[in-house]
Parts: C-alpha cells; structure tokens; sequence
C-alpha cells in the first residue's frame, strides 16, 4: 500500500449491508479526488451502535467484498473486523497513515449524516490531521443543517471537509433490511452476489 504521492481513500461504515449507494459513493470519490485505491474499511463494533444489534462482523465483510470484487480499485480491509474493542475511526487512520506512509494523503470518506456528531469523536481534531474527510450526502443537503457550533468547528477546518453530492445515497442499509424482513425485492438495490449472500445465510430476517 506504500508509494510516493499515493492518495488513498478510507470507506468507513457499518454495512450492513453494504448496497449500491455505497459503491457509487466510493467510484464518485475515486474520480472526483482522484484516488489510486479505494479501501472499505467494515466496522468491527461500530462506536455509536454498542447498544444496537447489527450483523455479525464476518457477515458484513464478506458482503463487502462479493461487492467490492470486480472493481480493480476497489480492496477490503479486515483491520476493524480483527481488531478487539470498539472501532474507533482514529485508531484505524493512525495504523493506516503508517501503513501509507508519510508520502500518502489519506480521504476518510462516510455519510454526511456523520458530521452531526463528528466533533464528539474519539480524537477528531486528530483525526482532520491525518486525513481528509469526504461527507457524501443526498442531494440538496448543506452545511447550514448542522448544529453552529459543529458549523463553526467544520468552517474551522474547511480545507480538509469536502462534500460530494450522491444521488444514489437515497438508498439505505435500513430499508434494505427492512425489506428483506417484509419479503420484499432487493433487486438492484444491492449487488446479485449480495443478494444471494442475504438469501443463503437467512440474514435480516
Ligand atoms: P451510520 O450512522 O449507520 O450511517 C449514517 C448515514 O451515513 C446513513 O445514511 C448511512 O447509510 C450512511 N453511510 C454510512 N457509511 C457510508 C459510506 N461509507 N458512504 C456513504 N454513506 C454512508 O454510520 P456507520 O456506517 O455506522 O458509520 C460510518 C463511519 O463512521 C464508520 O466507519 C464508523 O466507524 C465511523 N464512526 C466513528 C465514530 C468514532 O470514531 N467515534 C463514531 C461514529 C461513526 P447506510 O445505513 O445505508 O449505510
């Protein structure tokens, strides 16, 4: 993963599952910022959800990577899923900043919904120094909807918070469950390979 003026992007999230406005997300931020690589990085024991129930973490990977396969940009990253504990953002951009090397810019890229609470992060002024933060919101989402004090803090570091408009961000891991659970198509929505993984594991229902 080394190499001068690497510029890597860091796909973090839960997925579960992982679907199509996820994968048009992560190509849309490759083009855009003009990446080498696109890393899906699954949460282990995603930080804000220790209370709710989600997939279990090897189900969640390798959904990500039937989906992830056919795109050579694209890699998945075991990091979260094998490391103990609460996956902390911070701790998996500080293994990969060396991994990278001092040469690499590393992109963090998530939904925007996460800047409502991002200054609450473990380590997040840290971690603006470490990577760039692409916020990929629904269409017509701005700035002025957050908090002003998240507001100021965001203005505070404008040059590393970049938003990218993503039309396909109207599809959701939380309908896509809920779906499955009500029996409905997931058709397009998700890949085929994730789809059939869903059917053959029973999961989500
Ligand atoms: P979430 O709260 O489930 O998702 C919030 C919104 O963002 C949802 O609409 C979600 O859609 C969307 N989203 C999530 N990941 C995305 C991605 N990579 N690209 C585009 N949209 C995305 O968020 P999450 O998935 O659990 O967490 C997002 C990332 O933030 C993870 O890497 C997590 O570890 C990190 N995080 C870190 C901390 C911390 O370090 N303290 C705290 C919170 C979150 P879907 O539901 O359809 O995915």
């Amino acid at each position: 993963m080394t190499g001068k003026n690497r510029k890597l992007g860091i796909m973090g999230g839960t997925f579960d599952p992982v679907h199509y406005g996820h994968l048009v997300t992560a190509e849309a931020a490759r083009l855009e910022f003009d990446l080498d690589q696109v890393l899906f990085l699954p949460s282990g024991v995603p930080p804000h959800k220790t209370d709710k129930q989600v997939t279990s973490a090897e189900h969640r990977y390798m959904m990500t990577l039937l989906a992830t396969l056919s795109n050579p940009h694209f890699e998945v990253s075991r990091l979260e899923i094998d490391r103990e504990g609460v996956s902390y953002t911070i701790d998996s951009l500080q293994i990969l900043r060396e991994q990278c090397g001092p040469d690499c810019e590393l992109f963090f890229i998530t939904g925007a919904d996460a800047m409502f609470e991002i200054i609450e992060w473990r380590g997040s002024d840290r971690l603006l120094r470490i990577a760039h933060f692409i916020a990929a919101s629904r269409p017509g989402f701005s700035l002025s909807e957050l908090p002003p004090d998240t507001r100021r803090w965001v203005d505070e570091h404008r040059n590393r918070f970049h938003l990218l408009n993503v039309p396909a961000m109207a599809i959701s891991s939380t309908d896509i469950r809920n779906r499955v659970r009500m029996g409905r198509s997931i058709r397009y929505l998700v890949p085929e390979q994730v789809e059939h993984y869903i059917r053959r594991h029973r999961l989500y229902q």
